[in-house]
């Protein structure tokens, strides 16, 4: 009792002493107020503002970054501490462009391979997630991956055996499938399973698939879809999000998926567009989102009269929603498939036109060298039909774009046009022919670019790998297929960062660590600014210990800090 006179005594005298620095403090005897009050201190901290200043201390009230400074920054007795010992911090890192509501959707429990680079870090990471789970729960990892990312040079790329998958996972059914269909392979227990609802499994446990569906692996996937619940859907949600923190991801603006049949047709990125957001919505209402998650509606239905976009235009609020969860815009397909063979649709332009006559932000994806040329010339049409200022307030975004040219950058710059860039998919399956996008030619340019993953079917979610690729130009194999476009580190982060805001008009609230924005935070395991620390190589490895979103806790490697 004197003991706990005595602190209170001493910590009033010295909240007097110190009363200069700080805000009023309270009577030792009130109890502390329930809002936020965190002081990360001792750090690198990488403010990323526009003159890149670093700091050691920032101080958090609330969901927002309070004060951010070099020197003692203030307190009161109610601050918490978080000492950094001397670790670099950015600001929560933000992919412009991924499909985070379709990795919530996978079924089994999902196990990302991204970052394996051999089979025997694949045989790993499945026994290591196999050793949290029951025996005979499913362990599943769907897209993300490319086998060339499996086996080093100058071995052959391969998935490993059944007979590898019983040595680590003897207890568990396993499926690992490649891109949107397959192939992919199973594990014996997985073979039993497939094989008693009639699917044709290899002795060695693969399992066909490709383009063409439905195939013996979109077959697989509907059996596993089959068995799952709106409760697994909102478990592989909160894990996905739990990926993401663990990698310094702090918000995601989704993509959407492909209309679901509801049959074996259905590939890894088919979803049911209505009732997919089942789970995320309950877990919004649950409080339990754990990253931001930004939405953009995907349409891609063939009547040309465009019934279904008509609809959402009509009765969605754009912009709707809050700091958690909010409605961005259309995309990344408006309506039929984007002009995937150089030419436009008539649905996809009278798509197109709707969405601009709504005020909506729109979102194309462009993948070879003529989709972009169509793409951006009809919206310049468009827009020269339009009463000013036409499209050019609505930030629309042409995605990936690996062979998009100056003239056409210059050109949609002038439509107040973006361009979102990815490396991870490059990466794990690029080449000298299927390389770009050009990061040096759009970062010299001065119209906004920004980073995703466009993960997870394609490509990984992981943002170091991504980072990789756009810093070395490499892929998986090792060949440099994207020289001269490569970017120094500090600009290839501010990509993932400060840049982003803007894709999600959120330029003020997100993307650096200033006072007034939301408090997301990576406190990361290495100095990736250090190339003496970190080498290239080493950037793929790079993990967050410790992420904060709106000054909450939502990673913490407790091995590290
Ligand atoms: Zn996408």
């Amino acid at each position: 009792m004197r003991n706990t006179r005595a602190i209170a005594l001493l910590s009033s005298l010295f909240a007097t002493l110190s009363a200069f620095a700080q805000p009023a403090p309270q009577p030792p005897s009130q109890p502390c107020p329930e809002i936020r009050d965190v002081l990360v201190t001792n750090g690198k901290i990488h403010t990323l503002n526009t003159t890149n200043t670093v700091v050691d201390s920032v101080r958090i009230v609330g969901d927002r970054f309070a004060e951010v400074g070099t020197n003692r920054l203030g307190t009161s007795r109610c601050t918490r501490m978080i000492d950094l010992e001397g670790r670099t911090v950015v600001p929560g890192l933000i992919d412009n462009h991924n499909h985070i509501v379709l990795l919530g959707l996978r079924p089994g429990h999902d196990t990302r391979l991204e970052s394996a680079a051999s089979i025997d870090d694949v045989l790993n990471t499945l026994r290591t997630k196999a050793a949290t789970l029951p025996n005979g729960e499913w362990l599943t990892s769907i897209g993300g991956f490319d086998i060339n990312q499996f086996v080093p040079p100058p071995g052959a790329p391969r998935f490993p055996t059944l007979a590898e998958l019983d040595s680590a996972t003897p207890n568990h059914p396993v499926f690992l499938q490649l891109s949107f269909a397959g192939p992919s392979v199973t594990n014996t227990l997985g073979k039993q399973f497939f094989e008693q609802a009639g699917i044709e499994i290899g002795a060695d446990g693969s399992i066909a698939g490709g383009f063409q569906t439905p195939n013996p692996t979109t077959r697989a996937l509907h059996e596993l879809r089959q068995r799952q619940t709106l409760a697994d859907q909102k478990r592989g949600t909160q894990d996905a999000m739990r990926y993401a923190a663990s990698l310094g991801l702090t918000t995601h603006l989704d993509e959407g998926g492909f209309p679901a049949t509801g049959t074996a047709a259905d590939g890894a990125a088919h979803m049911d567009r209505y009732r997919g957001y089942d789970a995320l919505l309950a877990l919004y209402a649950e409080s339990a989102l754990t990253n931001r998650i930004r939405l953009n509606f995907l349409h891609m239905e063939t009547d040309v009269a465009t019934p279904e976009l008509a609809a959402r235009l009509a009765n969605v609020f754009p912009r709707f929603g809050d700091d958690l969860l909010k409605i961005v815009g259309i995309g990344e397909f408006t309506a039929g498939a984007s002009p995937i063979i150089g030419e436009a649709t008539e649905v996809w332009r009278a798509g197109t036109r709707r969405v601009a006559e709504a005020g909506w932000r729109n979102e194309n994806h462009s993948l070879t060298p003529a989709d972009f040329k169509v793409i951006i010339d009809e919206w310049e049409r468009l827009n020269a039909a339009l009463p000013a200022p036409g499209i050019r307030q609505q930030r629309w975004v042409v995605a990936h774009a690996p062979f998009i040219t100056q003239e056409y950058v210059d050109k949609l710059k002038a439509l107040g046009g973006g361009v979102s860039v990815l490396g991870g998919w490059r990466y794990i399956s690029g080449t000298a022919q299927q390389n770009g996008p050009p990061f040096k030619l759009l970062a010299d340019s001065g119209i906004p670019i920004g980073m995703s993953s466009d993960g997870m079917q394609i490509s990984p979610m992981n943002p170091w790998i991504g980072l990789y690729y756009v810093v070395t130009g490499k892929n998986a194999r090792g060949e440099v297929i994207n020289a001269g476009q490569t970017l120094e580190r500090d600009a290839a982060l501010r990509l993932y960062t400060a840049a982003n805001g803007w894709f999600l008009k959120e330029e003020s609230l997100l993307g650096t660590i200033e006072p007034g924005k939301y408090a997301d935070l990576a406190v990361l395991s290495a100095d990736y600014f250090d190339a003496g620390a970190v080498p290239d190589e080493a950037i793929k490895s790079v993990r967050s210990v410790l992420t904060l979103v709106g000054g909450q806790i939502v990673h913490r490697d407790p091995d590290a800090l």
